[in-house]
């Protein structure tokens, strides 16, 4: 098989297995190989690296991450695909392709406890979900190298008190050491979706960068404090289920002003009243 990165060879695995990019199932394939180098490049992939892909495709990225000499596990969720991926990747011992919702796969399960890469070009309909998730589950991740649409690549890098900055960019940062990697223009895949793209080179952190006594709590925190946008922190703080009063001492004990919204608070001011939070309970 050539490299499929090219947008004559997709052309022809599209027309040979009598397939169609699914729009519901966020199908843009990537038909350029810089692209798909650059990505691999991104994630520093050697041998035996062991490696996730969410939503192989046709087997794009895949081709690429297999030739790099990892050892891959990709997660599909289109039935016609694992068929199509059987025939185009079928020269690679170091594939395992595993049918299925990323959202409802058991990647502990699957992937076990050894460390491992994340590397995607995900499908953009459920981008912040898959993120989280990967985030949330306390997996051995090292990196997480994705294509994202523009938009969600400046959230993830997003500082307190623009537009852009909310409860996926306090995640991100939380875990990760995020990085723009690569402008990434609609003509480097097929179909050409309406938005921009980038690569987003998230390297896991062995440390939080901030000391929070619950973590758990910390989100509440987050998530009530950018749950209504236009509220100030002394309404919306009511969230996280405590009473007016008690959210005027946790704002005192953090020294956070109250009439101050979610969206200007730093990582280390969330923890300041997550863990003022806490204490009430303590
Ligand atoms: N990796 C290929 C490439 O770069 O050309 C395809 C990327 S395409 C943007 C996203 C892929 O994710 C599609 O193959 C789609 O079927 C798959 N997908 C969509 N939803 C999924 C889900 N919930 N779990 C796993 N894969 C999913």
């Amino acid at each position: 098989m050539p490299r499929i990165a090219d947008r004559g060879v997709t052309n022809h695995i599209l027309k040979a297995f009598n397939l169609h990019a699914s729009k519901r199932l966020g199908q843009n394939f990537l038909i350029d190989a810089g692209v798909v180098n650059g990505i691999v490049a991104t994630a520093e992939i050697g041998p035996g690296d062991r490696v996730l892909e969410i939503g192989p495709g046709i087997g794009t990225l895949t081709q690429a991450l297999a030739e790099a000499g990892a050892d891959v596990t990709a997660v599909e969720l289109d039935k016609k695909l694992p068929a199509v991926l059987a025939e185009t990747l079928k020269e690679y011992d170091n594939v395992r392709i595993v049918p299925g919702d990323i959202l409802k796969t058991d990647i502990s399960a699957l992937m076990g406890e050894e460390p491992f890469k994340v590397v995607a070009n995900l499908p953009y309909y459920i981008t912040t979900p898959i993120i989280m998730a990967l985030l949330e589950q306390k997996l051995p991740i090292t990196r997480i190298v994705t294509m994202v649409q523009k938009e969600v690549a400046e959230r993830m890098i997003a500082e307190p008190g623009g537009k852009d900055y909310g409860a996926l960019s306090v995640a991100v940062q939380y875990y990760t050491q995020p990085e723009f990697a690569l402008n990434v223009p609609p003509r480097c895949f097929m179909p050409a979706p309406a938005v921009e793209s980038a690569v987003m080179d998230c390297v896991v952190r062995k440390e939080a960068p901030v000391d929070v006594k619950d973590e758990k709590m910390f989100f509440r925190v987050v998530k009530a404090s950018f749950g209504q946008r236009r509220k100030t922190l002394s309404n919306a703080l009511t969230g996280v289920g405590i009473s007016k009063d008690d959210v005027k001492n946790v704002l005192n004990t953090a020294g956070v002003d109250g009439t101050r919204r979610g969206e200007t608070l730093t990582l280390r001011e969330f923890a300041a009243l997550a863990d003022a939070v806490t204490a009430l309970n303590e």
